[in-house]
């Protein structure tokens, strides 16, 4: 760490304006969600630089912002150090592996990921003088004991369990995020993001959403974990991002839960997706994976107190385009 870089900048007052985001960088903005924001961020007029390795992202989710002048995608692992010319108003921390399938797979650079990564991004926010989102998930509750969950519960979460290295890696970025603010007066928010579903999710992350659509549109039979009464609660990726949004242009340094209360079991969301589907599918029950959370719900009376934000996508409305997308785009969409 070099010396005149570590020295503490005063906290940012509470209740500050609102701030202009005239240029981002957004790690993890070649995955599904970080695409998204790249989008909408472009679409509000900031210039955009994504910085991504493409471990479990594609470089086809910005085909639109490829030749966009304003858009700049730098291939890069975030656990080497990393900088970008110029100012920057927001760094917005997505990349990691997100999916239980990605992160089993990729246990280690999971880890780092959330380790080395995060603090190679909040260097460069706090050497920026930058709001810095991090992109934390409903997993740092692990299998909740508290529900709905709302951001004063500490979580239930296993430390060498299959899904521990996600967990814990987001946890410890917590608790790093929260150093940097209260040690060095980095400007920062930590967004708790529950289940996202939309266009542009890949059938072989293994999530619920994906694996129904792709499963129920091929006629096969939808594979139900356990007796699928275990829950969740799915929002809109364009509502999520509407949240990582607001919390990037307030003040408030969170957690904050960003999501859709809207509860519903993984049995009643297959038999859903095969109805919109049309499909004729079967239901198979399959073994349930260890430390799956029982249920998962958010609070977000902070989200709509703070930051005015709450989910506006109807789930039936937000299936049927995620599903017209799939139909649309078989060539990204298949395994
Ligand atoms: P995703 O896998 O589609 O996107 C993650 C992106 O990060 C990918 O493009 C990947 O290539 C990139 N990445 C991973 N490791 C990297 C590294 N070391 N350096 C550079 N890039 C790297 O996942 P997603 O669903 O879009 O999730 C995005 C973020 O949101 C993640 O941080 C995830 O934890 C968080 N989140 C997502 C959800 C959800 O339901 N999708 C829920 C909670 C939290
Ligand atoms: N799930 C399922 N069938 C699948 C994929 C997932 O029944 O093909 C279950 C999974 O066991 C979990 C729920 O659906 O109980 C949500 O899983 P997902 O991977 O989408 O998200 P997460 O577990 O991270 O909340």
């Amino acid at each position: 760490m070099r010396g005149a870089e570590t020295e503490p900048r005063p906290v940012p007052a509470a209740g500050r304006p609102e701030r202009g985001l005239h240029r981002a960088v957004v790690t993890g903005g070649a995955g599904f969600v970080g695409s998204h924001l790249c989008d909408r961020l472009r679409d509000q007029g900031a210039e955009v630089v994504c910085v991504d390795n493409l471990l479990t992202g594609r470089a086809v989710n910005l085909a639109g912002l490829r030749d966009d002048p304003r858009f700049t995608l730098l291939r890069h692992d975030v656990c080497e150090p990393f900088d970008v010319d110029g100012p920057v108003d927001l760094v917005a921390h997505l990349a990691s592996p997100a999916s239980p399938r990605d992160y089993a797979r990729y246990p280690i650079e999971t880890l780092k990921t959330g380790a080395i990564g995060t603090l190679n991004a909040l260097e460069l926010a706090r050497r920026k003088g930058a709001r810095f989102v991090l992109a934390s998930t409903s997993e740092v509750y692990g299998d909740p004991l508290v529900h709905p969950q709302t951001e004063s519960y500490w979580g239930n979460v296993n430390p060498i369990g299959p899904r521990s290295q996600y967990d814990e890696a987001k946890r410890y970025a917590e608790a790093l995020t929260t150093a940097y603010r209260t040690k060095l007066g980095a400007d920062t928010v930590i967004v708790r993001i529950f289940n996202t579903y939309g266009p542009r999710m890949r059938p072989g992350d293994g999530r619920a959403v994906p694996n129904f659509i792709a499963q129920a549109r091929a006629g096969r039979p939808l594979t139900v974990a356990g007796d699928g009464t275990q829950t969740r609660s799915l929002c809109y990726v364009d509502d999520t991002v509407a949240g990582i949004l607001a919390a990037a242009r307030g003040a408030h340094p969170g957690p904050i839960n960003l999501g859709n209360p809207a509860e519903l079991t993984i049995l009643a969301l297959a038999q859903y997706i095969r109805d919109l589907c049309s499909s004729r599918s079967p239901i198979s029950f399959v073994e349930r994976p260890a430390d799956d959370p029982c249920v998962r719900m958010p609070d977000i009376a902070l989200a709509r107190t703070a930051l005015g934000w709450r989910p506006s996508m109807e789930l039936e409305k937000g299936l049927k385009t995620t599903i017209d997308w799939f139909a649309a785009h078989e060539e990204l969409t298949e395994h």
